[in-house]
């Protein structure tokens, strides 16, 4: 299977503006930003969506959490506030199918939950 245009950036195979990496995860500037903070957290295994996910991956999802909170601690966004969006296949506008998670903030967000 052709590897995901996020393991070409954990790979570096395509550049990124990567904000952390540890061995499981990596998280980087999304390229469209919807908000002044928009960063990606993607963990290093390829899993397609949430629908794949198992309980082998219960810890990696925590991990990507905390990752998340943790950059935005660093961005300072933890107090004013932020989201964490994960989309699903195409209904939810899931457009790369290695599950990662959205950290969103620095700025007042639309309440659109659809
Ligand atoms: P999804 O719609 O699958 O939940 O989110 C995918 C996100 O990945 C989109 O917000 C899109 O802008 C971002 N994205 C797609 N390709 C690239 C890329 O090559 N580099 C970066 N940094 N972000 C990307």
């Amino acid at each position: 299977m052709a590897s995901s245009i996020f393991t070409k950036i954990i790979n570096r195979e395509i550049p990124a503006k990567i904000e952390y990496e540890d061995e499981l995860a990596i998280a980087f500037h999304d390229i469209q930003p919807h908000a002044p903070i928009h960063i990606l957290i993607v963990p290093k295994k390829e899993i397609e969506t949430l629908n794949q996910a198992t309980i082998e991956d219960m810890n990696l999802l925590g991990h990507c959490l905390l990752i998340a909170k943790k950059l935005a601690v660093l961005k300072n966004i933890d107090k004013s506030g932020y989201r964490i969006v994960m989309n699903c296949n195409r209904d939810a506008g899931q457009t790369v199918f290695h599950l990662h998670f959205h950290l969103l903030g620095g700025k007042q967000l639309q309440l659109n939950l659809g």
